[in-house]
């Protein structure tokens, strides 16, 4: 996310505010119920792997920052692929330096979460729509399987008015490789290296406009967490700062709090921070985060629990 996604996401939330907290309707004119995910006891989780998917290094942090938490605190091991190499996001910097700041920063994300381990696929940033889509698709099913991913978090590849090529084409292959994984004719040369298929069964999808959102996550136990996810990402949110006193220098004003060294807290506070509490509020919580959710399908459970004998 840069500068210019930052404010079409503030948008995008705006429109948002007014949607119905407990129900939506989904394109088939269907209600879709919303559910609350509170903070759960122990590590419930432990054993799960999850896959943080994103272009850029800030869209987790910021639209999922206190999810990630929350699943590590609750025992998942979690893991960071970022597809493009987020070239063009610095203040003032050559596109090569901005490329090494973010990898940094990046470290940093990493090592401030907990994470095991993180991958750069490091394509063009905002050029993703010129890779081949089955490229992308392929590394994404190989990562999925060898990490044996159970659950992902990504751009939802259905999100309305979302103007940024790297995201939607990092979601659409998301999506595919999710249930591709699992194909044991997909990418046979994999089962020739010990790789065995693995599809991913569990999706939480966030947008930067509106989605149909039918899972919301109480955040409020991790916000701490959260920030220091988001304030990881130095490069970025410098970057959002100077945009915002330049725009702000044209209007002939400016604030104070975004000029010192403690600038990137309070923009995070304004910028975030609030937005979680917005959202918080539609839902009678502190602070949330919303998503589209895809779970296991359970469609046949009942014919399963029916009609299975034990071998
Ligand atoms: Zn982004």
């Amino acid at each position: 996310m840069d500068r210019r996604d930052f404010f079409s996401g503030a948008l995008a939330g705006a429109m948002l505010a007014g949607a119905p907290a407990a129900a939506q309707t989904d394109v088939a004119g269907d209600t879709q119920s919303v559910t609350i995910e509170r903070a759960a006891e122990g590590r419930p989780h432990e054993g799960k792997v999850f896959a943080l998917v994103t272009p850029h290094l800030d869209d987790g942090p910021i639209f999922a920052g206190g999810t990630i938490a929350k699943m590590l605190r609750e025992g998942y091991t979690g893991y960071f692929i970022r597809t493009s190499n987020d070239e063009k996001d610095s203040a003032g910097l050559s596109l090569g330096a901005t490329v090494l700041a973010n990898e940094k920063d990046t470290a940093l994300f990493f090592k401030t979460m907990g994470l095991k381990g993180s991958f750069d696929l490091s394509y063009r940033n905002h050029r993703m729509d010129d890779v081949a889509r089955t490229e992308l698709r392929g590394r994404l099913i190989f990562l999925f399987r060898l990490l044996k991913v159970n659950t992902v978090l990504s751009y939802d590849p259905w999100g309305h008015y979302e103007e940024n090529p790297d995201h939607y084409v990092t979601a659409q292959a998301v999506e595919a490789a999710c249930w591709m994984a699992g194909g044991s004719l997909d990418f046979p040369e994999h089962r020739a290296a010990g790789i065995q298929p693995h599809s991913v069964s569990e999706k939480y999808y966030f947008a930067r406009g509106p989605q149909l959102v039918n899972r919301v996550v109480d955040i409020s136990g991790v916000v701490e967490q959260k920030r220091r996810a988001i304030l990881s990402c130095r490069t970025m949110i410098e970057h959002m700062v100077v945009d915002l006193n330049s725009s702000l220098r044209a209007r002939n004003q400016r604030i104070p709090a975004l000029e010192g060294p403690d600038a990137p807290a309070e923009f995070v506070k304004a910028a975030f921070e609030e937005r979680d509490a917005a959202i918080g509020r539609r839902h009678n919580l502190p602070a949330a985060e919303e998503f589209h959710y895809i779970g296991p399908d359970h469609s046949l459970d009942a014919y399963i629990t029916k009609s299975a004998v034990t071998l």
